[in-house]
């Protein structure tokens, strides 16, 4: 872990530097409160600080203060080092932003573990932001394909076109139902149709841009969300897709399966720029391409795609 080392007076400064670096801590050493601020001003700050109260230029409860209210991503670890040990002082230092405090002259141990304390503190934090950004993920994915679930496919594409709305550019989406899926489970089983509809999604991922949006939008229909394509780009997004499915049987251990999908295409323009309708849109299509054979993609009816 990287330590930022503020203290002004030499022989306590080389002590810290030390210290630190005999117990594994990469030091950063600076000698004023302004030099210590340009460091936690950079790239790759360290995660902790042991600051000198008394220093020239900027002081260390105004380093306290400046980092505190530059808000960097990570939290700061402030330990203060101060030769004040009157309990105004103290508490000036921790409302200045300090998190703890150690008083000159300091001793070795108290250092050692007081650093580590923060460590910890820190370390519990990384793991907090961690489980929350997994807990994230699993809130807007849909755990059998990974894809987006439904709530969060919706709310992309309602952001999607509000975005394109005042960038002037079209949405595209895409509405895919795999065709006679009922039939794969009745024949080989419940999870031989679930390792379909993981392959699926991972088929339909392959060929999408970063920047597009795939969700389960039900139990074997697919929702894709494509930023910034006309009807005809998404049409030509929607046969690659297809044809990725359609082209190559996905294999399972036992059984070779041809699996095809119906795919409704529609797209964003002046005259429809609400989620809902585009659903409908390109569901109306998905269910004209269903009638007219399957495996095969429809367009938004012929009115909506003249007024493109
Ligand atoms: P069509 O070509 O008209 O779309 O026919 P289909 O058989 O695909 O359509 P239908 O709506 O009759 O059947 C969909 C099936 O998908 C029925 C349901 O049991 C199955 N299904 C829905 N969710 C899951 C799932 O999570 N896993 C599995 N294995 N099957 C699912
Ligand atoms: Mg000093
Ligand atoms: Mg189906
Ligand atoms: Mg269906």
């Amino acid at each position: 872990m990287k330590i930022l080392v503020a203290e002004d007076e030499l022989i306590t400064r080389r002590k810290l530097v030390a210290l630190l670096t005999r117990w594994g801590y990469e030091v950063v050493e600076t000698c004023d409160g302004l030099a210590a601020w340009r460091v936690m001003q950079g790239p790759d700050i360290p995660r902790l600080a042991v600051i000198d109260w008394m220093m020239p230029g900027m002081d260390g409860l105004q380093l306290c203060q400046s980092i505190r209210q530059g808000a960097p991503e990570q939290y700061v670890y402030i330990l203060l080092v101060t030769a004040k040990n009157r309990q105004e002082d103290v508490i000036a230092g921790l409302d200045a932003g300090a998190d703890d405090y150690i008083t000159k002259p300091f001793d070795a141990h108290e250092l050692r573990v007081r650093v580590r304390a923060g460590q910890r503190i820190l370390e519990l934090q990384d793991e907090l932001i961690a489980a929350r950004e997994a807990q994230r993920q699993r809130a807007s994915q849909d755990a059998l394909t990974g894809a987006l679930n439904r709530r969060t496919i919706i709310e992309g594409l309602t952001r999607e076109l509000s975005r394109a709305q005042s960038e002037s550019v079209s949405v595209g989406v895409i509405m895919m139902d795999l065709d006679y899926f009922k039939m794969i489970n009745d024949t080989y089983g419940h999870p031989v149709g679930d390792l379909v509809l993981r392959e699926t999604v991972a088929r339909l991922q392959r060929d999408l841009r970063p920047q597009d949006l795939l969700g389960r939008y039900g139990g074997e229909e697919f929702l894709a969300v494509l930023p910034g394509c006309t009807i005809e780009d998404t049409a030509k997004v929607a046969e690659r897709l297809r044809q990725r499915l359609a082209g190559e049987p996905i294999r399972l251990p036992e059984v070779l399966l041809h699996v095809t999908g119906s795919f409704g295409v529609a797209a964003s323009h002046d005259a429809v720029h609400d989620a809902d309708r585009l659903m409908q849109m390109a569901d109306a299509s998905l269910y004209r391409a269903k009638r007219e054979g399957r495996n095969r993609v429809a367009l938004a009816e012929e009115e909506t795609v003249l007024l493109d």
